[in-house]
């Protein structure tokens, strides 16, 4: 959790500085509560979640005085309480061989990056896994895949050609997979924003696609999400929403983000689980979300 810390310190830097200024020996009234509220919707928290925490400011501390760690531990503990619902590990259940995790979301969110961290932590588990490059348009994409197979020893389903269908090759890799006993496939998606009509019969065609070989799949559909790009984020949820039935969430660069608090923004907003956040570049780099050391990490 060290490397999260360091990371989640650059916005707490503010959080905390923010705070010494608003409460340092001072009343929290109405004026104290709006500079809170301000503050926290500047780091990201979104307007509900912030109104909320001061809200549980007004009815147990209105009119009080209060000190800086006061303030900070009873912030921690608001903010643990929007997270706690939605801290939830990502649960793989072999008996579905393959458990399907179809991966979504906008290109350099790093999609690619967390389908190698999960391989890497299922093949530790002892899971056979397989991963298919389904972004079959980019060969970045493909190679960046292929390499990350390489490392993390899971074998990769790759199109024959560049620009090859990509539900069929999502349903030749779960075909494949059936066929050889594997527990988790991982498949990988295009992420071109730029066209939501496009992009949005496509993921919708892998699932239709995925479905005729098996209808109780995919079992999860996680959106990758990009921390850096604070209120973004929240949008893309909105928009991916109305393309595929996700399941869960994955929010990526905690580690170099000054944006934690939008993490915050998302649990109020959708309830969706935060299966787990990235804090670094390597197939390691990824941890199990846990809302009371996130929001401490975050007040500071
Ligand atoms: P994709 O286009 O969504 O597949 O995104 P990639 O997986 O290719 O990632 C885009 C960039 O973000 C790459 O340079 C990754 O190394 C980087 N990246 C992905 N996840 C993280 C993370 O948790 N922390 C940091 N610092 N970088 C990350």
């Amino acid at each position: 959790f060290a490397r999260l810390k360091a990371g989640l310190s650059r916005s707490t830097a503010k959080l905390t500085d923010a705070i010494g200024s608003v409460f340092l020996k001072r009343k929290l009234d109405d004026a104290a509560l709006e500079e809170l509220e301000e503050m926290l919707i500047g780091a990201d928290l979104g307007v509900a979640a912030a109104g909320r925490i001061v809200e549980g400011f007004r009815r147990t501390k209105f009119g009080r005085e209060v000190t800086d760690e006061e303030v900070k531990t009873a912030l921690a503990d608001e903010i643990a309480a929007i997270l706690a619902p939605v801290a939830r590990p990502l649960t793989i259940h072999a008996g579905h061989a393959p458990h399907v995790v179809l991966v979504v979301g906008v290109n350099g969110t790093g999609k690619t990056t967390t389908i190698a961290k999960l391989a890497e932590q299922y093949r530790a588990q002892g899971l056979k896994v397989w991963m298919v490059a389904g972004d079959t348009f980019r060969a970045a994409a493909v190679e960046q895949l292929q390499i990350w197979g390489e490392r993390t020893g899971a074998h990769v389903v790759a199109p024959a050609k560049m620009g090859a269908d990509a539900a069929g090759l999502a349903f030749d890799g779960l075909k494949g997979a059936k066929e050889a006993g594997i527990d988790v496939l991982l498949v990988d998606t295009a992420g071109r924003l730029h066209n939501k009509t496009a992009l949005m019969e496509e993921l919708r065609k892998v699932v239709r696609v995925l479905k005729r070989g098996d209808d109780a799949v995919p079992h999860t559909t996680l959106l990758v999400l990009d921390a850096t790009t604070g209120q973004n984020a929240v949008s893309q949820v909105k928009v991916f929403k109305e393309m595929v039935d996700i399941t869960g969430l994955v929010v990526t660069k905690l580690d170099g983000s000054a944006k934690g608090g939008v993490v915050v923004a998302l649990a109020q907003e959708f309830g969706l689980p935060v299966h787990a956040v990235g804090v670094g570049e390597k197939a390691a780099d990824m941890r199990p979300f846990e809302a009371r050391d996130f929001a401490r990490s975050l007040v500071g």
